[in-house]
C-alpha cells in the first residue's frame, strides 16, 4: 500500500473587472477587479484542487465541478475544498506538506502571503507550517506580465495516517 501521493495542480483565470479577487480563499484588493470564471475563480485554490484530486489519480475539478452546472455557479473555494476532502477517496490520506507559486503582475501580493497560508491552511484543515505560497511577477512578459490573468501553480504530497487516526 502507498504511503504516499504526489500531486500537481495548475489554474489560470483572466482578469475581469467588477468581480472580486479571491485568492486562497481571500478577498484581495485590486485595481484590475477579480478573475473571470463560473465559481469565483479562485485560481490557486482550483490549482490545489487539481493536485489533490492528481495525487489518487481521480481526474480534473472539471469533472467533478464543471462549470456547466449551476449548482457552482460563484462556487466558494472553500465549498469545492470541503467538497473535495470529503470525497471517500481522501480519507485515510492527511497532507505532508505544499508548495504554491503564484504568478501576478498586479496586485502585489507580498503583504497578503501569510493570510493566504493561513486561510488556506484552515481550507485544507491543517497546521500553517505545512503550507508554503510564493508570489513572482511575469516580468511585464506573457499574459501575467501584461496584467491579463493570475497563474497558479501547486504541488503537494499526501501520506497516509497511521491506523487508527480519523
Ligand atoms: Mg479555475
Amino acid at each position: 500500500m502507498d504511503k504516499y501521493r504526489i500531486g500537481y495542480g495548475t489554474d489560470l483565470h483572466r482578469f475581469a473587472p467588477y468581480r472580486p479577487l479571491y485568492l486562497c480563499g481571500c478577498r484581495i484588493p485590486c485595481r484590475l477587479g477579480g478573475l473571470l470564471g463560473h465559481s469565483d475563480a479562485d485560481a490557486p485554490v482550483h490549482a490545489v484542487i487539481d493536485a489533490l484530486l492528481g495525487a489518487l489519480c481521480l481526474g480534473d475539478i472539471g469533472h467533478f465541478f464543471p462549470d456547466t452546472d449551476p449548482e457552482f455557479e460563484n462556487a466558494s473555494g472553500e465549498m469545492l475544498i470541503s467538497r473535495t476532502l470529503a470525497m471517500p477517496a481522501f480519507q485515510g490520506w492527511e497532507l505532508a506538506n505544499l508548495d504554491m507559486t503564484i504568478l501576478a503582475e498586479e496586485p502585489k501580493l507580498a503583504p497578503h502571503i501569510q493570510a493566504m497560508r493561513e486561510s488556506l491552511a484552515g481550507l485544507l484543515k491543517t497546521d500553517v507550517s505545512r503550507i508554503s505560497i510564493k508570489a513572482k511577477t511575469g516580468e511585464g512578459l506573457g499574459i501575467v506580465g501584461r496584467c491579463e490573468a493570475i497563474d497558479a501553480r501547486v504541488v503537494l504530497l499526501l501520506h497516509r495516517k497511521e491506523d487508527g487516526q480519523n
